[in-house]
């Protein structure tokens, strides 16, 4: 960082404060020292060297010649490199290497922000960065306005400006039409359209200007030329200007005290191309016309007046291409910085197209931008089409420019916003002429260098005038001639150029002595290169002209382009006049005067550098003669009524050629019109001086958001301005850590359907939303750029998270488009819902143009249906579900499950997005590391398309991944359901069991006993399930049913490895329902008989229900109704258990018993024997559907056992890895029985005789028990047929139906389910417990029976959306 305090090494001589320099700019540090004159020096030694005669009447064209003396004091003549007691420095301060003290982290300040930090709304939005947008920035800063500055261009300081050839073709763009006389005319773009160096083709002339932070500041040639008089009372200029000129004098000294120009030292080196220029003045008779011209150029070290810490002029010449050197006082280093320290916001590569009224009901103008940042350019269809928008409030400054301004308000003109029909009329070229002295008879140096000799340096691009606008009848006669010089990037061409170009026009009356000299010095160059001494180039003056043109030109778009017509420029006879002069002028020193390249190549075309005019202040105060008025502010049509707050501040206001350079009168006009708004609009600009700048630290001003004229601070943006501190502090630490990053951007679109009753999130939904968007054309889309600031919180961090920017549109959805800032994305996150899943999720709150905010959760599926599948790889990751929600303020995101998070609030819309595959070659062309070196970002790319590769090879390859075992610790567990009681229950054999007791916890309901029966191997769990938000147990308690649940001796017990059988568990269902009658009796004492008990029973439990029912061991009259799920007396095996049974020639619990032993246990781990170990891989070959294949040793062991117990993608993360908590294993014997009974299709007895239990007579044990089965559509263990048949028996035997005795039997299939998912299943809430407790009240309560939903925690998940996944 520049030191903060300045060190004045003086001589010792007194500091004189010198007037006209004490303005508010001025700080303290920047006080003129004595006359004390160190170039180039690295001390503060020397400070504006403004004289008083220079400010005091600044539209005076006195020649501002610059008395070193006057500050010295007497005597003492400091000369060149006086002060350097060690030789004069070395060439290499012609480029700042660093601004930083640790130029490993930042080399270069950077005060724009990232677009990841912009706020939806601001009062002024300020358009372009050059004079009129820096001025109506740090003006409105100062005012205490919120601003955010958008600038087509990069941010780049001294020392990062292109010098060579090479680099400088880099930024080139070009556009406009080009229109050579002799071919047809073709519209031209190319090059980087953020490139510093701007060439606009038109007709008959071309412009040049400059895209960056900073303006065509960046690459003038700094002369600051106020305008004179006589121009400024011509008939063009609004009344209030023509009448009263002087009315910009205190306007042009304002602009004075920022920029600080002063001419070129008179000690400073002799510049043979200024000496040049004053000889061919006398040789024109003009001698009294020439002077040395301010500029903005500084000759001194130390801040500037913004305090920005600025060098002395390095005199390399390269102006034009932007200096190096620090000692250009552009836009950039003066009222940008001020700006900045003054809290606005200011964001690079942002190009504005146009601007509307913002929609009722906000007030101001929204502003549309194409954001070519993080390579957007590459989708070349959204970068224009998708565009990004602010809300300015209360102003917009339009500073882009002549042609830059009137583009922008021509395509909002075809936009709908009404203006002046004058839009676009009334440009000139400032009639520029440009033209070369080629090879004259004097050393002129000046070909730009980037590290010149200081013996022999090329001095600032311009240092002298020839100054011929007074004393002409006609002020359009006027006109200035200037000095140049060449930047080093042309070097190589020049000598071809100047050569070849037709037209050239020979000096006449040289002697062959002379012409041999001549032809030597060509030669001398074209031998050893342009920098030759004595070389034809080295002796090349550069000459540029600007005077009065017909301000004739005008600015149209064709296919959307602005096309530029100068009609007749170049061939008017006052340019050939022009031309004259100069050919005169070059005679006189013995040069070839040669035209510029395009006039000679193009058709007699001129090229300008001051574009000026297009939307015109209006000469009668109406948009019938201008597009703003006398204030820069547009008219709204062709009367005097004009856009409130809607400002032009650059140079498309000038009405008519200025006849000299234009900054200065940009700059003051600039300066008068933001006056005139903050005037107003009572605003006052805070004046007070800066102190010296930290660039690399904070603004010394934060602006207090919304402090200003009782603004309402609205929830939403207190909420913003907290995520943007927060995006902040995200990326400075990773700038402070000098991380580096990775980023992308990429377009998906697709259909999105408007229905707040889109409630479900499942992909049926999604799909079904989709095809009626379709059908209804409600298209969606959305262009976001994905940028991690950090590389770890990608790859490291769990939720592997970046930062989302860009735009979302949707026109079904109102306020469309959206912005979208700061949004979440989370790569391969971890989908808790579905085991073996990842997601690539997309959460963002969006903004409309209306102000409505409104919530998107997108996301991407890649479960094991990609398992060796590229194909459906490629589908996956490219479909995104997307559901639209309400946004809730303060809505706490940042929930375990960020992909939950995202459906929170009220469902607005819902739908499917894809990548098409040509974006998706758009896409891997912006795939860019980020990092302070080369190394870092080819380290930054490596760890990002390794994490990305070995994510997707982990799914794509899924099935020949490591087996994934047991985990030691609880994941997951988010519902500990813990038993009221707990019963120890001894059946008639005198086996002991267990009853689990949950007591209702919903007491306004008649409480109501319900006894449930999980399967075989299973226990209480699989009803209480603690690793879902709600389970079966929580569902009917609040239903006010004390639910009692039997861990029996086929479930998992210690017991069960007693080798039990179905038969034999009906016993302790006996002892249970024994149990419960009699807790019944004992809470009721006057009861004579207990209540009939309703069952549920699953599987194996309901087989096993169905045994003591039907041989009588438990009595059908203590049943009130039966909940069968899956199955009851008739198991009938689903196909691939029947053929594990009937293929092998062995069957396969003989075959395991023989190898393996008696018990099965579905749990295992990494230390299990090698044959279990064996087993376990063995078992990945086990075939099934792709996206039913998972990587879980103990699910591969149930599936194997049982037969697949689920459909995978209903379970949750949480309960498919921890799977071996809830199955215990399972004995050969009852495998054995199972088999048999599951083949047979009927339960059986015992061993030996296994006799069929499901006879006629048996059944009739079953009459008056109303029983309903179910059964999931996707049932791998059981076959449908199961409880179809069942239901055929039941309803053959009892008939369908008995109104008299309220029984019926019922069978339900239900679709999307399996078999045990049907009570684990992360959804069974709303899937699966409903019509089972609709039947069970319907039994017990009665028909008439309506369950009331209390309001509860669960009523409140279900509403917020948190239930739903
Ligand atoms: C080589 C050269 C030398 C010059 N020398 C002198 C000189 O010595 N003295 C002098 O008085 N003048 C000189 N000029 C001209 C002077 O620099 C310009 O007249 C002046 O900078 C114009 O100021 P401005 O505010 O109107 O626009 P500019 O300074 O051109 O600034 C416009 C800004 O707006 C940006 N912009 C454009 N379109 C958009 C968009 N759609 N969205 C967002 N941003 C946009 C541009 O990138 C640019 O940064 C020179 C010009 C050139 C090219």
């Amino acid at each position: 960082m520049p030191s903060a305090v300045p060190s004045a090494t003086t001589t010792g001589a007194e500091h004189i404060e010198p007037a006209g320099n004490e303005g508010p700019f001025v700080n303290g540090f920047n006080r003129k020292p004595n006359g004390v004159s160190t170039w180039p020096t690295n001390g503060h030694a020397r400070a504006s060297s403004v004289s008083s005669a220079d400010t005091s009447n600044p539209t005076v064209f006195e020649p501002h010649t610059f008395d070193w003396n006057q500050h010295r004091g007497p005597g003492l003549t400091h000369g060149y490199h006086e002060e350097e007691a060690g030789g004069p420095r070395s060439r290499a301060y012609a480029r700042i290497r660093s601004w930083g003290d640790d130029p490993k982290t930042a080399k270069f300040p950077r005060i724009s922000k990232p677009m990841e930090l912009m706020r939806t709304n601001y009062d002024c939005v300020v358009i372009g960065s050059g004079y009129g947008g820096g001025v109506a920035a740090s003006r409105m800063a100062r005012a205490g306005e919120s601003v955010c500055l958008l600038e087509r261009g990069k941010e780049r300081w001294p020392g990062e400006y292109p010098d060579s050839t090479g680099d400088s073709i880099d930024q080139l763009h070009y556009s406009g039409e080009l229109a050579p006389g002799w071919l047809p005319k073709k519209i031209v773009e190319g090059g980087d359209p953020t490139g510093m160096y701007h060439m606009i083709f038109g007709n008959c002339q071309n412009a040049v200007v400059c895209n960056g932070l900073g303006g065509t500041s960046l690459m003038n040639a700094n002369v600051y030329l106020e305008a004179d008089k006589d121009t400024l009372q011509l008939e063009a200029w609004p009344k209030e200007i023509r009448d009263n000129p002087d009315c910009l004098d205190e306007y042009y000294e304002k602009a004075e005290k920022v920029l600080q120009p002063e001419p070129y030292p008179d000690d400073w080196p002799k510049l043979p191309k200024l000496e040049l220029l004053e000889k061919q003045a006398k040789y024109l008779s003009m001698e009294e016309k020439f002077r040395r011209v301010r500029q903005t150029t500084r000759f001194v070290n130390g801040p500037n007046s913004c305090g920005v810490e600025m060098f002395p002029s390095a005199m390399t010449g390269q102006d034009c291409t932007g200096l190096n050197d620090g000692s250009k006082n552009t836009t950039l280093v003066t009222y940008l910085a001020d700006a900045w320290n003054w809290g606005a916001d200011m964001f690079c590569e942002a190009e504005v197209r146009y601007i509307t009224k913002a929609p009722y009901p906000q007030e101001g103008y929204i502003v549309y931008f194409a954001w070519h940042g993080r390579n957007r350019g590459h989708f070349r269809a959204n970068l224009h089409g998708d565009l990004m928008w602010v809300h300015a409030k209360r102003a917009v400054f339009l500073g882009a420019g002549a042609i830059g301004s009137t583009e922008i308000l021509l395509r909002s003109k075809n936009m709908g916003l009404d203006l002046s029909d004058k839009v676009g009329e009334n440009m000139s070229g400032n009639g520029d002429i440009l033209g070369f002295g080629y090879n004259t008879d004097h050393e002129v140096n000046a070909m730009g260098r980037p590290f010149p000799s200081p013996y022999h340096p090329v001095g600032p691009t311009i240092t002298g005038i020839i100054d011929n606008r007074s004393g002409h009848d006609n002020p359009l006669d006027g006109y200035v001639i200037e000095e140049g010089a060449i930047p080093g990037a042309l070097a190589p061409f020049l000598q071809a150029m100047l050569e070849l170009l037709p037209g050239s026009i020979e000096p006449t009356g040289e002697g062959l002595i002379g012409k041999f000299q001549a032809n030597l010095a060509r030669l001398g160059t074209a031998f050893l290169g342009p920098y030759f001494r004595k070389g034809a180039i080295e002796r090349t003056q550069v000459y540029l002209i600007m005077s009065h043109d017909s301000n004739q030109a005008y600015l149209t778009l064709k296919d959307d382009k602005p096309v530029l017509e100068f009609v007749g420029v170049g061939r008017s006879d006052h340019v050939k006049y022009l031309n004259r002069v100069l050919e005169k002028a070059t005679k006189a020193v013995g040069g070839t005067f040669v035209q510029n390249p395009f006039y000679a190549l193009l058709g007699k075309q001129q090229v300008t550098v001051h574009p000026i005019g297009g939307a015109c202040m209006a000469r009668d105060g109406t948009g019938s003669t201008g597009a703003t008025n006398h204030m820069g502010e547009l008219f709204t049509g062709s009367g005097d009524k004009t856009h409130s707050g809607l400002i032009v501040t650059d140079a498309a206001v000038i009405p008519t050629a200025l006849g000299a350079n234009p900054f200065a009168t940009i700059t003051a006009l600039a300066e008068r019109s933001v006056d005139h708004y903050a005037k107003s609009q009572r605003l006052t600009i805070d004046m007070t001086p800066n102190d010296v700048l930290d660039l690399f630290g904070s603004p010394q001003h934060k602006h207090i958001h919304n402090r200003k004229r009782g603004s309402v601070v609205h929830v939403d943006e207190v909420e913003e301005i907290a995520k943007i501190d927060s995006a902040r502090n995200t990326i400075i630490n990773a700038r402070r850590m000098n991380d580096s990053g990775f980023g992308f951007t990429e377009v998906m679109s697709g259909y999105i359907h408007r229905d707040e009753g889109l409630k479900r999130d499942n992909v049926d939904t999604y799909k079904l939303a989709a095809r009626r968007a379709e059908s209804l054309s409600e298209t969606a889309r959305f262009f976001l750029s994905v940028q991690s600031f950090n590389i770890r919180s990608i790859i490291n961090d769990p939720n592997h998270r970046a930062m989302l920017t860009g735009t979302f549109v949707c026109p079904t959805l109102e306020g469309s488009p959206f912005m979208v800032q700061r949004g979440d994305f989370n790569l391969f996150l971890l989908d808790r819902k579905a085991p073996g899943t990842r997601n690539l999720t997309y959460d963002f709150d969006m903004r409309g143009i209306n102000g409505r905010s409104l919530h998107f959760h997108g996301y991407k599926v890649v479960d094991s249906s990609v398992a060796l599948s590229p194909v459906q790889f490629w589908k996956s990751t490219s479909t995104l579900y997307v559901t639209i929600t309400e946004t809730l303020p303060n809505a706490d995101r940042s929930c375990a499950d960020a992909d939950e998070c995202g459906l929170l609030g009220k469902i607005v819309a819902k739908g499917i997005m894809r990548i098409q595959p040509q974006d998706f070659l758009s896409e891997v062309m912006t795939l860019t590391p980020t990092g302070s070196s080369i190394f870092r970002k080819v380290v930054s790319a490596g760890n990002f398309l390794t994490f990305f590769t070995r994510k997707s090879m982990s799914l794509l390859l899924a099935p020949l991944t490591p087996l994934q075992y047991p985990v030691q610790t609880c994941l997951g567990f988010v519902n500990n359901t813990p038993p009221t009681r707990t019963f120890k229950i001894k059946a008639s054999d005198g086996v002991v069991t267990s009853l689990h007791m949950w007591e209702p916890t919903n007491t306004s309901i008649d409480t109501r006993d319900l006894f449930m029966i999980p399967g075989a191997s299973v226990d209480h769990q699989i009803y209480a399930l603690p690793t879902i938000r709600y389970n079966a147990v929580n569902y009917f308690r609040r239903a006010g049913y004390r639910v009692w649940i039997t861990v029996h001796r086929i479930g998992m017990l210690m017991v069960a490895q007693d080798d039990w059988t179905t038969f034999d568990a009906r016993l302790d269902f006996k002892a249970c329902l024994e149990k419960i009658r009699e807790e019944s009796i004992l809470r009721d004492e006057n009861r004579a008989e207990p209540e009939k008990i309703y069952t549920i029973a699953h599987c194996m439990g309901s087989v096993a229900l169905s045994t003591g029912l039907l041989d009588g061991t438990i009595p059908a009259k203590w049943i009130q109704g039966i909940t069968c799920s899956q199955v009851f007396m008739n198991p009938i095996w689903n196909l691939a258990n029947m053929i594990k049974i009937t293929a092998l020639p062995i069957p396969g619990d003989i075959f395991y018993k023989f190898l393996l032993g008696d018990w099965f246990s579905f749990s295992t781990s990494k230390n299990d024997s090698l044959l279990q170990k064996g087993l376990n891989q063995l078992l990945r070959l086990m075939p099934d559907s792709r996206k039913e294949l998972c990587n879980n040793a103990s699910c591969h062991r149930t599936t194997m056992a049982l037969g697949r117990c689920w459909n995978h993608h209903n379970l949750n993360e949480a309960t498919h890895r921890q799977i071996d908590r809830f199955f215990g294993g399972v004995s050969m014997t009852l495998m054995h029985i199972l088999m048999k009974q599951g083949y047979q299709g009927g339960v059986t007895g015992n061993k030996p005789l296994f006799e069929r239990l499901d006879t006629h007579d048996n059944i009739r044990r079953l009459k008056g028990v109303p029983i309903m089965l179910f059964v999931g559509r996707d049932n791998a263990v059981l076959s449908l047929e199961s409880t179809e048949k069942t239901y055929e028996i039941l309803t053959d035997t009892f008939g369908t139906g008995d109104d008299r005795s309220g029984v019926r039997y019922r069978r339900r299939v239900v679709p999307g389910y399996g078999h045990l998912d049907c009570w684990m299943g992360r959804n069974a809430w709303k899937d699966v417990y409903p019509f089972v407790r609709e039947e069970v009240d319907r039994v017990v309560r009665g028909d008439g029976y309506r369950f009331d939903e209390p309001n509860d925690q669960f009523k409140e998940l279900v509403e917020s959306g948190k239930l739903l996944y």
